[in-house]
């Protein structure tokens, strides 16, 4: 503190020194007069030129000051500008995705109620729920975290409803495997390949008729989850359409020779011959039935048969009915499974009244048995099919 003070007066010495009395001798028109200028005077001009100055500094670097800030606001102004702007074509380009967006899950929204009334009818409900088939169809989480919290209210509101479409697809999508797996356990179980009946409707190949109602792969584009839906729910309807064109119900209500398929001597040559159905004795005139829904194809008589009926249950599955006595359906009628179809007789080879019943798959006969003596619980997926499948069997036989 005492350095302080010191050159405190030592700088007020030097001052001081610089401010000294002065006398000054001033002659005018011969007088000479005498002007004293003390140091305390000179002290007080030199203090007002400095306040001066420094007024002058001071407003000058306010001016300069004022100008630098409106600069600052300026350069503000004009990056709020910028923002705005970039904002604003964010904002269109949100626009056009929102656009693009909102009718992307319109198509798949029009796909869903496509596949829902085509495959479930007016039913309001997703059948085949994962409470009635017990399978473990557990509804995928809604994807909320995945929605970008910056994106602008609307296209958030339609992100979260692509979330919860993908959510509903995916329910669906259990749903259906779920009932396709039944269907194609129960298929195996009557000595069928699902595999190759999948394959050879989706091929399009002739004989099973096609029973998908628009072109298979379409979903494609409208992402994995959907391609995924479309094949499961193709597989479904191949597998449960095929379950109800097998034909598992008695052609007539009396026992058959559950031995008379395959080779045997022939009742007339007796020699060793293939028998390519089973067959049904009993009174003339009993009524034939027809085993599997299914459209009347062929009325009327073949070598060696006799009087014959065909029905076309579709998927490739025919019922043959031979050495009738009479006719009671048309070719092109729609049948019933247990409808009447014909009456027992003896026409054609036939060494007593009987019915000969036989199960043509893709034009080669198999042993009827399997499908007849089907199990309870074949039967029972069957019957869930034909709930499903329902009205539109009967009506559409086949497409030979
Ligand atoms: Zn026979």
């Amino acid at each position: 503190m005492s350095s302080l003070s010191t050159g405190l007066r030592q700088w007020r010495e030097r001052v001081s020194a610089l401010f000294q009395d002065h006398e000054i001798f001033v002659r005018t028109h011969g007088h000479v007069r005498f002007l004293r200028v003390s140091a305390v005077w000179q002290k007080r001009v030199a203090l007002i030129a400095g306040l001066v100055l420094l007024a002058w500094a001071g407003a000058t670097l306010a001016v300069l000051v004022n100008q630098l800030l409106s600069s600052g606001e300026r350069a503000e102004v004009a990056q709020k500008q910028a923002a705005a702007a970039a904002a604003e074509a964010r904002i269109a380009k949100y626009r056009d995705r929102v656009a693009e967006t909102a009718a992307d899950l319109e198509e798949r929204q029009n796909q869903l109620d496509e596949w829902q009334k085509s495959y479930f009818g007016d039913e309001p409900a997703i059948p085949g729920e994962a409470a009635a088939t017990g399978a473990e169809a557990k509804p995928a989480p809604l994807k909320t975290s995945a929605i970008d919290p910056n994106l602008p209210p609307e296209a958030q509101a339609l992100a979260r409803i692509e979330a919860r479409q993908e959510a509903f697809s995916a329910r669906l999508l259990a749903a259906v495997s779920a009932r396709a797996a039944k269907a194609e356990s129960a298929v195996a179980k009557l000595g069928l390949d699902p595999a190759s009946l999948v394959r050879s409707a989706a091929a399009g190949r002739g004989g099973p008729f096609i029973p998908y109602r628009g072109r298979l792969g379409r979903a494609g584009e409208l992402g994995k989850g959907f391609a995924a839906l479309e094949g499961a729910l193709f597989r479904m309807e191949v597998l449960e359409r095929t379950l109800v064109a097998i034909p598992s119900g008695q052609p007539a209500n009396v026992l058959m020779l559950s031995s008379s398929y395959g080779y045997r001597s022939d009742p007339f040559t007796g020699a060793g011959a293939m028998h390519s159905g089973l067959d049904f004795p009993g009174p003339i005139g009993s009524p034939i039935l027809a085993a599997a829904p299914g459209k009347v194809v062929f009325v009327g008589q073949k070598s060696g048969y006799g009087n014959v009926v065909e029905v076309d249950h579709g998927q490739g599955i025919l019922t043959r009915y031979a050495h009738l006595s009479g006719f009671t359906t048309r070719v092109g009628s729609a049948v019933a499974a247990g409808q009447q179809i014909a009456k027992m007789g003896s026409t054609g080879r036939s060494t007593g009244s009987h019915l000969h019943f036989e199960v043509r798959l893709n034009g080669a006969a198999v042993n009827p048995r399997r499908f007849l003596e089907a199990k309870a619980d074949v039967l029972e997926v069957k019957a869930d099919a034909r709930q499903r499948v329902g009205a539109l069997a009967a009506g559409t036989g086949g497409a030979r």
